[in-house]
């Protein structure tokens, strides 16, 4: 039921916050001697994507057909466990950066379905939540990335609500405990500090 380091998934809608949140969670990490291995799985999706000449940014991984996303999906779960693997011994924990329910244009998809959860086989999926008005403001101030399919406060309201449940329902298979996080908006700090508090407890 359980790799020999802990697996600590965080989830949210795009925008949320996710990857600022785990980026401070990392310094947090490191002052207190806690090992972590930091993974974004959309990453190792667009790496293979981008060999394949599928999309040129990760924001289109979303738009390809849903047979392709499959296998992107599949794909990337096996090589995050085989790389954590090799980095982490029973005392580290690996962080997974990613997304419990994808907006697709075939409707909304999982991105914790089983195969993936045999793959990371997660002690705790991070659920991290703002209010959709800051998470739209947040998508609109970062140029760095397109966003706007997501479909404003009402699309982010939904897909939140949706989104957390799915992340429940992965949190079935593999007994994983499930930590709601609030970052709200300049308070990034907090929110990390939450996680981390949750992590020490696994
Ligand atoms: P995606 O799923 O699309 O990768 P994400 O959840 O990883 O999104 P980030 O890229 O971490 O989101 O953050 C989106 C934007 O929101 C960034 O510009 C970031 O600086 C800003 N941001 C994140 N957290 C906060 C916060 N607590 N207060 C204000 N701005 C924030
Ligand atoms: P991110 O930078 O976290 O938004 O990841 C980029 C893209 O990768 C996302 O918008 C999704 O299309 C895709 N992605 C990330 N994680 C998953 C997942 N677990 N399952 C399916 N697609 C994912
Ligand atoms: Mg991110």
């Amino acid at each position: 039921m359980r790799h020999p380091f802990r697996v600590v998934i965080v989830t949210g809608v795009p925008g949320v916050g996710k990857t600022t949140v785990i980026n401070t969670l990392s310094r947090l990490a490191e002052e207190e001697g806690v090992k972590l291995h930091i993974v974004n799985f959309g990453s190792y999706m667009l790496d293979t994507a981008l060999k394949l000449g599928l999309v040129e940014d990760r924001d289109k991984i979303r738009t390809l057909p849903l047979r392709q996303q499959l296998e992107l999906q599949r794909e990337a779960a096996k090589r995050i466990v085989v790389d954590a693997g090799q980095r982490l011994g029973r005392d580290g924990v690996l962080i997974v950066d990613t997304h419990a329910l994808v907006k697709t244009r075939a409707g909304y998809w999982p991105g914790l379905p089983r195969h993936v959860l045999d793959e990371l086989k997660p002690d705790m999926i991070a659920v991290i939540e703002a209010r959709p008005e800051e998470i739209v403001s947040r998508q609109e101030r970062d140029e760095t990335r397109y966003r706007a399919d997501i479909g404003g406060v009402e699309g982010v309201r939904q897909l939140m609500l949706n989104a957390r449940n799915a992340s429940i329902a992965s949190a079935v298979h593999y007994a994983s405990t499930i930590a709601v996080i609030e970052n709200r908006e300049g308070e990034v700090e907090t929110a990390a500090r939450e996680l981390l508090n949750l992590i020490k407890n696994l």
